[in-house]
């Protein structure tokens, strides 16, 4: 095995209050977690896909997820983001040296290149991930007063997936547990470790999807051109 993408699902959408899992709502008709998985069942250099979900919702995504020739497994995820994400690490073989990819399923409109750039970095530096540069001018605010203006030039939004060679990241989850760190992302705790983290270019479309105005604006992007980034 060469590269390992774990897709975390095992969020329970509260902020879509559409009473399921957001992962396995549908968007044109597929579950999230099948688009999303399916990038990664296209993509080169990715060769098995394990999935971390909602533990009372085992046995849809296996249904769910059966069409995938990569399908590793499929595990229950944790309370926070990050415990799914250490579920998911916890499932690798001890001494692989290769790829593992983190993304959110949440993110179905991912193309396969993305993967593919973000796998290229990582294995050249040992971690990295997708960045958008902003379009707003960002102020950091304290309640609703403004502290200062940022320079947004230096300012980017993490994406996923996230890829690192696996000791790496396998010790800095370790180490960010063992200090109690809440993590937003994976490569926050490899950047806490001063290990280098390179940046690839984020993309629009792999948007989040968080509230059903996200679905609706997926809906209409796959409506005006089907097909693009499965
Ligand atoms: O909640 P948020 O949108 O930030 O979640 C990002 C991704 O992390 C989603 O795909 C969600 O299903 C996943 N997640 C998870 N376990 C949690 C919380 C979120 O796998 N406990």
């Amino acid at each position: 095995m060469q590269a390992l993408a774990i897709l975390v699902a095992a969020g329970r959408g509260e902020r879509m209050g559409a009473g399921r899992p957001k992962a396995f709502l549908a968007l044109c008709g597929q579950p999230l977690l099948l688009r999303a998985a399916s990038v990664f069942e296209n993509a080169p250099s990715v060769d098995a896909i394990l999935a971390v979900v909602p533990a009372g919702e085992l046995a849809a995504a296996r249904q769910i997820l059966s069409p995938l020739h990569k399908l590793r497994d499929v595990v229950p995820g944790g309370e926070r983001r990050q415990d799914s994400v250490r579920e998911g690490l916890r499932q690798v073989p001890g001494g692989f040296e290769g790829i593992v990819l983190v993304h959110d399923a949440a993110r179905p409109l991912v193309e396969v290149a993305l993967v593919e750039a973000v796998c290229r970095a990582a294995r050249e530096v040992g971690a990295a991930l997708p960045v958008l540069g902003l379009a707003d001018t960002v102020k950091r605010v304290r309640g609703n007063r403004v502290l200062e203006t940022l320079d947004r030039a230096e300012l980017g939004a993490a994406q996923t997936p996230q890829a690192f060679r696996f000791p790496i990241l396998a010790r800095a989850y370790e180490e960010a547990f063992k200090a109690g760190v809440e993590l937003t992302d994976e490569a926050m705790a490899v950047e806490r470790l001063g290990a280098p983290v390179l940046t690839v270019p984020g993309s629009a479309r792999n948007r989040k999807i968080t509230t059903s105005e996200d679905l609706a604006w997926a809906e209409a992007l796959l409506a005006a051109a089907p097909g693009v980034g499965a």
